[in-house]
């Protein structure tokens, strides 16, 4: 399998809406498969389509190696063990509750951290690769992550959600890093 890129601001693309998928064929299955691989050698616990190119609405998730994640201490080697990957297709909130506020970073946005401001729990509908319709409440990193994710399928990435000025002062930084580069 060979990685796929991941975008990087400030990529026009990144600002485009994902359209819904209506096609579960083995070609869908592929994308996640190595959108997850992808994850996995870019240590993202999250990747969404948009990131990699493709305008659709499919996120891919992983929160075992994350810190204080659940299940985190599996012996060294086991590295396939030590997996839970999530793919969501055509995921959308239906509800959501509380107000949590982490530290965010984005493989599409290099070398920057943020305190993002997020709702703590969400109830999640989405299908599974194969089509089925799916229904999860999530809270804790799963719940910042797939707001962030979902975010990227509208065009939108975390620093979009910092405060106008701050906003401001990463663009620039950003946009000037990215000309150095
Ligand atoms: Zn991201």
């Amino acid at each position: 399998m060979v990685p796929l890129t991941v975008l990087k601001y400030p990529n026009p693309l990144l600002k485009q809406r994902a359209h819904p998928v209506t096609r579960f064929d083995t070609e869908l299955g592929r994308l996640a498969e190595d959108m997850l691989q992808t994850m996995y050698i870019e240590g993202g616990i999250g990747l969404a389509a948009i990131q990699v190119g493709q305008l659709r609405r499919v996120v891919v998730m992983d929160l075992r190696d994350a810190p204080g994640a659940p299940g985190t201490e599996v012996e060294e080697g086991d590295a396939e063990l030590r997996r839970n990957p999530r793919v969501f297709v055509n995921p959308a909130i239906a509800a959501s509750s509380g107000e949590t506020v982490s530290e965010e970073g984005c493989l599409s946005v290099s070398d920057y951290t943020a305190e993002v401001r997020r709702a703590a729990r969400v109830t999640l509908s989405f299908q599974t690769p194969a089509g089925e319709a799916r229904q999860e409440e999530i809270e804790g990193l799963g719940a910042i992550c797939i707001q962030h994710e979902i975010d990227h399928l509208d065009g939108l990435l975390f620093i979009d959600r910092l405060p106008p000025l701050k906003r401001q002062m990463v663009r620039k930084r950003l946009a000037k890093l990215a000309r150095s580069a």
